[in-house]
């Protein structure tokens, strides 16, 4: 009787095929997806030209940047040089023109996260709750008039979040985007006041480059040191990231834009024929995800990119932008 006869090589092939795994899963669980947008009030789009920026740059090196991102003031609008409209359009997907938020401190308006009745346009959280309750969602601001608190254009908004934070005012910009760091810190690590958060869908919004451009101009050294202490409380919250106990299976999506920039060497940033004060950079880093090529985006681009990295298909929405993540 013939017996086949194994080559060397073939031997070496069947020896090094693995055993066949014991109570292994067979697929692998994918990753628990989770979202920060991060808005800093005031941000020109060369701002990170204006100071050591460590942390910023490992994120723009790593991921997809553009300087010269657009807001909503970019035509001849009514609603030009409110801030409000600008983070409104930021938080919804959606133009002024729709959604009637104009002006800041506009209470009339068709931005509404209730349960109740018809969502006319409901916020990123808005349409992240209603796609799963049980997602968390997290908002930390300290300047009220964006709106996501009693009275203010985004208050409907309020009804659906699980965390938020906006102190009362405190001595300066500068320390109370310290107390927002330092709550978004403890709300990431599960720690008091936040004792159990697991937030999915985190926005943060930033306050002390506006201030610093309407205290000494947006050209100034006080701006360009306003932009090394953010670019630090940023370096904190990528810190707070990294440590949590179940980073490993995480994927995140980090967005980071402005509602508008300011001029070199004036106080104000109603000028906004000026390209620095109707552009903002725009930052798109995710775990895993290759640098794509950003056709020129738009902060209306970042409802929809968030939602996206959700799994929530945006384009039944009827959103004013669209996701820059790759099909
Ligand atoms: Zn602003
Ligand atoms: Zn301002």
């Amino acid at each position: 009787m013939l017996v086949p006869m194994l080559s060397a090589s073939m031997c070496a092939l069947i020896l090094v095929l693995p055993a066949p795994a014991q109570n292994e899963p067979t697929t692998a669980e994918p990753p628990v997806r989770k979202v920060l947008v991060l808005g800093v009030d005031g941000m020109r789009g060369d701002a990170l030209t204006r100071a050591e920026t460590p942390h910023l740059d490992r994120l723009v090196a790593e991921g997809s940047f553009r300087t010269d991102a657009t807001n909503a003031w970019t035509a001849e609008n009514a609603w030009n040089g409110h801030s409000a409209t600008n983070w409104g359009v930021l938080l919804t997907g959606v133009s002024p023109a729709r959604t009637d938020l104009c002006a800041n401190g506009d209470g009339e308006h068709g931005i509404r996260d209730d349960e109740e009745g018809p969502a006319a346009f409901p916020t990123l959280f808005g349409h992240v709750k209603r796609h799963d309750a049980e997602l968390e969602t997290a908002v930390f601001y300290t300047w009220a008039g964006i709106g996501i608190g009693d009275a203010a254009p985004l208050a409907r908004s309020a009804s659906v979040l699980d965390h938020d934070f906006c102190p009362e005012s405190g001595p300066s910009s500068a320390e109370r985007d310290v107390a927002t760091i330092d709550a978004v810190v403890q709300c990431l690590a599960g720690r008091s006041p936040y004792a159990g958060a697991d937030p999915d869908v985190v926005f943060v919004h930033l306050s002390q480059l506006d201030s610093a451009g309407h205290a000494h101009s947006y050209g100034s050294p006080e701006y360009g040191a306003a932009v090394g202490r953010v670019d630090a409380l940023i370096g904190r919250l990528l810190a707070a990231i990294a440590a949590r106990p179940r980073r490993d299976r995480e994927a995140w999506l980090i967005l980071l834009s402005a509602d508008h920039g300011g001029p070199e060497d004036s106080k104000g940033h109603g000028d906004n024929s000026l390209a620095a004060v109707h552009t903002v950079p725009f930052l798109l880093w995710a775990d895993g995800l290759e640098r794509v090529e950003l056709e020129r985006p738009s902060l209306y681009d970042i409802t929809p990119t968030a939602l996206a990295w959700l799994g929530i298909d945006p384009e039944p929405l009827e959103l004013d932008g669209r996701s820059l993540l790759p099909r």
